[in-house]
């Protein structure tokens, strides 16, 4: 449960009810099937650009926006946002990136939503505490739930076998 952390135990134990009676897919499969069209980074790029548009003009702008795969999921890293100085001009410049796991190029529109959200809140807020929470949800209703459903979804994907199949085969199947 180690993406489960800092959730309640009841929840976890929720969580770990429907593996054990092999039901997280079909959980998560119930929702979270359907897929989206941002597969490069140029199309990543118009994406956050355009969320970034509608609820943080006034944050700094984005040099950069890639998807990345070898971001370090144990790390909780689900995606990054740096300022790289570089002296450009004789002048110090420090240039705002985005990187978004790889593994989200394939996930639910939802998901890919819910991360972007989450490195973009992070232009106004660097902390995850109330403000930045609160930036989140008014850019997306419902991120708390997403970003739960999120994390069992890469529980879900760490389970055997489960790194080959996808949530819209099992709905399919269904
Ligand atoms: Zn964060």
């Amino acid at each position: 449960m180690k993406y489960l952390q800092g959730y309640p135990l009841n929840l976890q134990q929720q969580v770990r009810g429907l593996i054990e009676q092999e039901r997280l897919g079909e959980y998560l499969a119930r929702r979270y099937a359907s897929t989206h069209q941002i597969k490069s980074d140029k199309a990543l790029y118009a994406y956050v650009t355009d969320l970034k548009q509608a609820y943080l003009r006034s944050a700094p702008a984005i040099d950069k926006v890639l998807y990345d795969n070898r971001l370090d999921l144990t790390h909780r890293a689900l995606g990054l946002h740096t300022a790289v100085s570089r002296v450009q001009g004789g002048k110090l410049k420090a240039k705002k990136e985005i990187r978004v796991a790889a593994l989200f190029k394939d996930a639910a529109p939802e998901f890919l939503q819910m991360i972007v959200v989450h490195e973009l809140a992070h232009l106004k807020e660097s902390d995850h505490n109330k403000a930045f929470y609160k930036l989140c949800e008014h850019m997306l209703p419902g991120y708390h739930q997403l970003e739960f459903d999120l994390r069992v979804y890469l529980t879900w994907r760490e389970l055997p076998g489960m790194a080959e199949v996808s949530l819209s085969e099992i709905a399919a199947s269904r």
